[in-house]
């Protein structure tokens, strides 16, 4: 595999001189305003209402390395937004070019979850299941967007949790709490799909609105690909809550 690792700052001659290929991902200006970027010279030809705001860029390609994990080689790429402080991780790995679409999952961060396998929700199978799936496929893309408990942060979430603890379900704490129930968007990680090149994605999750946000940013999802994993009993009230109040397409619970 003649990956390259490539670590780059934000100078405009580390840019440069850090424009190699890597691994079937097509170098991508990191951001032009002065000129036509890659992304929107795609829009050329491209049928109406197809990328429809890419234009101002709203995020940067700022670094890239190769990561080796228990799941394989990926490439791992950061991203930031340019008009907030949020950071994105990419999990990427094998060709994104090919005609057949890849697999991709956005995921939302869920320390609790991915990281302590806190059994009160389904993140950690979810992410260990994705990549499972796309190792096994060879390719595929995971954006991991840092909006922990659904963008109220992890603080909050304790809060809430506290509260379900008290007997609460996940949309009643937020809202006791006076906190939106979702405060996620997905536009940016549309956004970060397209600057990899994708165009049509098949979508590891259970989430419609994930789905029709990426749609409505220019990107086609050929297909919608389940991530349901068995659900813990101590997240099953959870799961219900999700299918039954969020309209998550589960089929377990
Ligand atoms: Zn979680």
């Amino acid at each position: 595999m003649n990956t390259t690792a490539c670590l780059k700052d934000n100078s405009p001659l580390q840019r440069e001189a850090g424009r190699e290929m890597v691994a079937g991902v097509p170098p991508v200006r990191r951001h032009a305003p002065e000129g036509r970027s890659r992304l929107a010279a795609l829009t050329k030809g491209s049928s109406p209402g197809l990328y429809p705001r890419l234009d101002p860029r709203t995020v940067a390609r700022v670094a890239e390395a190769r990561l080796p994990t228990e799941f394989g080689e990926f490439r791992i790429i950061g991203y930031r937004s340019l008009n907030s402080e949020e950071e994105f991780v990419v999990l990427a790995r094998g060709d994104l070019t090919g005609k057949r679409p890849p697999l991709v999952r956005i995921h939302s961060q869920c320390l609790t979850g991915d990281v302590f396998g806190s059994i009160k929700c389904d993140c950690g199978p979810q992410l260990r299941a994705a990549l499972e799936m796309i190792a096994a496929e060879g390719r595929g893309v995971i954006v991991y967007q840092q909006q922990e408990g659904r963008g109220i942060g992890i603080i909050n979430k304790i809060r809430a949790y506290a509260m379900q603890d008290e007997g609460a379900d996940t949309i009643e704490a937020n809202e006791r709490l006076g906190l939106a129930v979702d405060l996620r968007q997905y536009e940016q990680c549309a956004e970060i799909l397209l600057d990899l090149g994708l165009s049509h994605v098949r979508l590891l999750s259970n989430n419609p609105e994930k789905l029709s946000a990426l749609e409505e940013s220019g990107l086609r999802v050929v297909a919608r690909v389940s991530l349901e994993v068995e659900p813990s009993a101590a997240a099953s009230n959870y799961l219900r809550t999700k299918k039954e109040r969020m309209g998550h397409l589960l089929k377990l619970v």
